[in-house]
């Protein structure tokens, strides 16, 4: 068997795409039996905040990974820090990884479930002298580890009697010591080359009302002492984590073997880095708590949440993690990419509907007052099933003041005056007029239409070099628009001056809100998450702000603006 291929059998279809060494190692492991042929993985998160498309890359490889070998996946809550953890981010956590299409089935875990037996684990760690009550404080603890060039130095509470450490571990649970007074420490090596393995915390007492087991416990384990603990549990095969936590994975194995339990394999891949992006819980929750964006569902926001909100789809995420590739290097990758896979999912899904962001009037002067006729427009050139709609066409209608310019610039093909364009599904028209307010702005252009070209052709052979969109102006629908750019300036938002964090690197235009857009009538009652493609504009959808009529679009991601370029080259030259 070649390393990229899966074992044979009912559960496990050949994996598509390119292998990755998670995998390969998952083969080998089914090869040599170590886990019996299981794969049982979980997905870990802390409930602190809500997830980001890292954890996205996570939840996809842990999930998709035991699909493909006929395993399971469980949700974990590591939910061993009281003060930061809450209910609401529970919430979120589970909504957004139904989301993103994974399924934990009735196998939804919390690290403070295991709570007991952790306690109980630590009491056997105490008999056999294995761990040990320090009453340094965090500040002497930290002085005392030392540095990666200097050993630490024991802690003179190191060979403290079994029984007296029994004593005081029990006491510390049942709340005779005041918070941050004592801990309870792991007795490894204080002369270790790895810091992780110098006596490291496992337990600490913390007076703080916990999200699901209250006020019961006063002393809460550290994350190194219950993720390998929760791991075996639940006899996870492979424990999948970021490569920060190489390092512990020392003690994750340490903390096995002597309690001589079920030993999980650690496994650590790539963080995934996005350009002009923030992936971190507490700096997201910066944003959200002094209002640089409107909360975790921001669409401009890296959230799951936001994400949704904006319109991007489960099937674009899922296919860009897929994309990414997994690796033992921490990389960064564009944000571009991120957006190709998203348009390459909403091309074909998405119906085509006009609407113009900036109207400007247009007067057809020799089209008869009052009449209105229907003119049939494709829903989907990428999918013949979505059909076709009818589009009401008037004597009024609604164009994108970018398309018209009085003087127009050489390379400019729209709308100008004596010039010809094509309205998409409707007719050629010829730019006669124009009025002007007292300022001298162009408010309203007057044409005429060639009734001959009805639908888009005309007879006589003559061409025109632009087809714009259009509305007709009795019949739009009247929506807000929120346009959205980058929420950060810089491609690594975290480089900053000396004195300085990272919201000194916002873009102060990373939202721009358009009111009295006009909407073609059959999105007059449009529900999110529904969504769109405006021509010529960009991918939108439906804002859950949206009332009956009153719809509010968000900006998915823009077409690429083939204009934008011409211009900034033809500026360069
Ligand atoms: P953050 O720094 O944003 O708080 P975290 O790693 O502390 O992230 P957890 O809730 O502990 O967040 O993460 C749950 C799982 O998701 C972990 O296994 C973690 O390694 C993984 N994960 C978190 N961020 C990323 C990322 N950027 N890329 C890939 N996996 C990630
Ligand atoms: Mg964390």
């Amino acid at each position: 068997m070649t390393s990229n291929t899966v074992p044979p059998g009912p559960d496990a279809p050949a994996p598509a795409g390119p292998s990755n060494f998670i995998r390969d190692i998952m083969v080998e492991d089914a090869e040599t039996g170590k886990f019996q042929g299981r794969v049982h993985t979980r997905f870990p998160p802390e409930p602190n905040g809500y997830l980001h498309i890292g954890h996205a890359k996570s939840i996809c490889l842990n999930f998709g990974l035991a699909k493909e070998f006929g395993g399971k996946t469980n949700l974990r809550f590591d939910d061993t820090n009281p003060e930061k953890e809450e209910q609401e981010y529970v919430d979120s956590i589970m909504e957004d990884v139904h989301w993103l299409g994974a399924d934990w089935e009735n196998r939804c875990f919390y690290a403070s479930d295991y709570f007991g037996q952790l306690y109980e684990w630590a009491i056997q760690l105490i008999k056999v002298g294995k761990a040990y009550v320090c009453d340094l404080s965090a500040e002497e603890v930290r002085k005392y580890r030392g540095t990666l060039t200097e050993p630490g130095t024991p802690s003179p509470y190191r060979n403290r009697s079994v029984e007296e450490n029994l004593d005081l571990f029990q006491r510390m649970k049942a709340g005779e010591f005041p918070d941050g007074s004592r801990t309870l420490r792991a007795k490894i090596d204080m002369a270790s080359p790895n810091l992780n393995m110098r006596d490291p915390v496992m337990y600490r007492i913390l007076r703080a009302t916990h999200h699901r087991t209250g006020d019961d416990w006063c002393i809460y384990p550290m994350y190194d002492y219950a993720h390998g603990q929760s791991d075996s549990i639940e006899r996870i095969t492979h424990s999948i984590c970021t490569l920060e936590f190489e390092d512990h994975r020392p003690l994750y194995d340490w903390f096995c073997d002597e309690l001589g339990i079920y030993h999980p394999q650690q496994i650590e891949f790539d963080r995934l880095n996005i350009t002009y992006t923030l992936l971190s819980k507490r700096k997201l929750l910066q944003l959200v708590r002094d209002g640089h964006v409107r909360g975790w569902d921001d669409p401009r926001m890296p959230t799951l949440s936001g994400f949704r909100r904006r319109g991007y789809t489960p099937e674009a995420i899922r296919s860009f993690v897929g994309s990414i590739g997994v690796s033992k290097t921490n990389g960064i990758v564009e944000l571009g990419l991120l957006e190709h896979h998203l348009r390459e999912d909403l091309n074909k899904r998405a119906p085509r509907v006009m609407a113009v962001l900036r109207p400007l009037r247009v007067v057809i002067d020799n089209y008869p007052e009052g009449q209105v006729e229907a003119l049939e427009a494709v829903n989907n050139p990428e999918d013949e099933s979505a059909g076709k709609r009818q589009v009401p066409f008037s004597r009024e209608l609604c164009i994108e003041q970018d398309d018209f310019r009085e003087d127009p610039p050489k390379q400019y093909f729209r709308l100008s005056p004596g010039r010809e364009v094509r309205l998409r599904y409707g007719y050629f028209i010829t730019c006669t007029g124009v009025v002007k307010d007292a300022a001298g702005n162009v408010t309203e252009i007057h044409c005429t239409y060639d009734p001959a070209t009805r639908g888009g052709n005309a007879p006589d052979g003559r061409r025109v070099k632009s087809t714009i969109h259009w509305v007709s102006a009795a019949h739009a629908v009247d929506a807000e628009v929120r346009i959205y750019e980058n929420l950060f300036t810089k491609e690594n938002p975290s480089e900053v001056e000396e004195g300085q964090d990272f919201t000194a690197n916002l873009n102060p235009n990373s939202l721009e809100v358009l009111t009295g857009c006009k909407l073609e009538p059959s999105l007059a009652n449009v529900k999110p998450p529904a969504h769109f493609q405006f021509e010529r504009l960009g991918y939108f959808s439906v804002d859950p702000d949206s009332a009956p009529g009153k719809p509010v679009f968000n900006r998915t991601v823009a077409l690429r603006d083939t204009w934008a370029k011409i211009e900034k080259r033809e500026k360069g030259k």
